[in-house]
Order: C-alpha cells, then structure tokens, then sequence
C-alpha cells in the first residue's frame, strides 16, 4: 500500500523552521513578522478560518492583528482599511478573508492590497510574477505552495515527470500547473491540465506519475484511473455527511481513498493531507515578506 504524505506532519515541521526565523528577525530587526488578517461579517466558516490563521501566527510569535469589520461595511471604508494596512510599517502581510458580503466587489478589494504584503498571492501583479517564475516569485499562491512542499519532501521526483491537474480554479488547478512547469527545484515537469470539458479524464488520469486532484467532486477519481506507482495529491475537501457523535462534519477528497492507496506509490489523505498545508504556506510568506521589508 501506499506511503501516506502527512499534511500535518509536514506543516509541524515547517512551523518550526519557521519558529527558528522568527526568532532570527526579531534579533535582527527589533520586531517580528507583522500579519493582519481582515474579516468582513461573520460566516462560521470564514471565523473558523481566520481563527486558525491568528492561531498559528500568533503561536509563531508574530504581531498579529485581527481586524474584524460589520457585515454592512462600505467598500469605500473597507478599501480606505486596506490602504491604511498598506502603509503600516509594522503589517507585511495583508489577508482579506473571502468571500465578502455581495455589496462590495472581491475583485477591487485584492487589487486594492499593496502587492508586496499581498500574502495570499492573488493580487494581478503576483499572478504574473508566479508566471514569470524563478526569482519574479514573491508570493506563490498558499495551497499549490503547499502542494509543491508536499510533493518535494515526500522525495517525489518532479523532473519529466507527466504531472496531470484536474481542475483550472484561479486558486489551485491553474497556478500549481504553471508551477509544476517552470523551471527549478520541485518542478521541471510535463502538466496537463483537465477539466469538466476534458473528453477522457481517465485517459489522461492514467498517464500521470502525479495525480493532483483539485475538482470538489467526492470520488471522481477511481482507483482504475491510479497509475501504478505514482504520487496522488487529493486537495479536495467535499463534506459528505455528519458524525453523530462528535457533531463534525465527515470529509472525503476527490480520490477513491481506500482504493487508490492500494495502488498509488504515495498519497495524502483527507482530512490531514493539503488542509494542513495552506496556513503553514501563508506563515511562509508572511515571514518572507517581514524580511524583504525590514531589510529595505
Ligand atoms: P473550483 O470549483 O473553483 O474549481 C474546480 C475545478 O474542477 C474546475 O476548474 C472544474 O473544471 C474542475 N472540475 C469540476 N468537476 C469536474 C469533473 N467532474 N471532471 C473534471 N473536472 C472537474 O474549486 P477550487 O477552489 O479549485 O477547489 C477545488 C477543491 O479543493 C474543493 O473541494 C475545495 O474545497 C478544495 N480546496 C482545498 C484547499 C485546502 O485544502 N487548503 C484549498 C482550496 C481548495
């Protein structure tokens, strides 16, 4: 059976890299990374999110603020908070928990971030910079970052390798394929990208020495499609029902588990494989942008 990629154990021991250059900034500098993350309303989902960012960066020791806005906020006040953030010397990274309440336009909203302290990696200007690759990178984008950790620390080989994304998301299927094809550690690979208009996905799902599943449709990928071998990344997140008991939502991926780990060489679960990953990513970059600007 396959190795299990632990999402969560990777993340233990990037957050205690992390630790380390946190220690080494405040020697340095005389302050520690500084992450505002700025929650509009209060969805569940959305408070339980921006609970385990301020967690974790506070954990790391980080100048941490949250920054929580009423649902009926303007976007003029909302964009006139982002500016503000902008230009605090103490903020290098700026987090606007999506989605926002329909009155106000996400897209002027991550536009309006200092592309510099843009930590999620969505502003227009980091966009083309992941495009650009090798050092134009400033911030990858959270979940393909971690993807990418992933695939380099479970010791995946990447050079040539046929890589297959499903999905073209702006957040996941896109960005991780551009990185998989650039050139440079953890990369160098030959990608194909499907898609719901993809016409065999299974032929295609076949040919891959890594599988990287980012479509949010519970078992779409059957154990049959599993090459021999190969490397499955699952980033799906698909609840399918509820446990009693403990009242928690049951989550699956996008793979076949079971199955495929009989026939995959290695492969991340869910919970605990890339859902891990994505905050310990955004520490990454948050610690990244700390150095940049306090050097300058
Ligand atoms: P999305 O809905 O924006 O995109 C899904 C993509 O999958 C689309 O491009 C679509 O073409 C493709 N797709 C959907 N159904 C398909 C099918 N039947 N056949 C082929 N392709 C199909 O979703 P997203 O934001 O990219 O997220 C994808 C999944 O990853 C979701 O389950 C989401 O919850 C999860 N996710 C997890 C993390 C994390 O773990 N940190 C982060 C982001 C997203």
């Amino acid at each position: 059976t396959a190795e299990i990629i632990s999402g969560t154990q990777i993340r233990k021991a990037i957050l205690a890299e992390l630790t380390e250059e946190v220690k080494q900034i405040k020697e340095k500098y005389g302050k520690p990374p500084g992450l505002v993350t700025i929650l509009v309303g209060a969805n569940p989902a959305s408070i339980s999110y921006v609970t385990l960012k301020v967690q974790t960066a506070e954990s790391l020791g980080f100048h941490e603020i949250q920054d929580n806005q009423p649902d009926d906020i303007s976007e003029a006040d909302l964009l006139a908070l982002i500016e503000k953030y902008n230009t605090d010397p103490d903020i290098h990274g700026i987090l606007v928990q999506l989605p926002l309440p329909k009155h106000i336009d996400d897209k002027k909203v991550l536009n309006a971030i200092n592309p510099d302290k843009d930590v999620d990696g969505f502003h227009p200007v980091n966009v083309g910079r992941l495009m650009i690759g090798g050092d134009e990178v400033l911030f990858p984008p959270c979940t393909p970052a971690g993807i990418q950790e992933m695939i380099v620390r479970s010791g995946t080989e990447t050079s040539g390798a046929e890589v297959v994304v499903v999905g073209r998301s702006n957040i996941v299927g896109k960005p991780i394929a551009i990185m998989m094809a650039q050139k440079g550690v953890g990369a160098n690979s030959t990608v194909t990208i499907v898609h719901t208009r993809t016409k065999d996905l299974a032929s295609h799902c076949k040919r891959a020495d890594i599988l990287i599943v980012a479509a949010g449709v519970p078992n779409l990928v059957k154990p049959e499609w599993i090459k021999p071998g190969s490397t499955v990344i699952d980033v799906g997140v698909n609840r399918v029902g509820m446990n009693e008991a403990t009242g928690k939502a049951i989550l699956r991926g996008d793979v076949d588990y079971e199955k495929a780990a009989e026939i995959a060489g290695k492969i991340t679960p869910v919970p605990g494989g890339v859902g891990p990953m994505t905050i310990a990513m955004l520490m990454k970059n948050t610690v990244r942008s700390a150095k940049i600007h306090l050097a300058r």
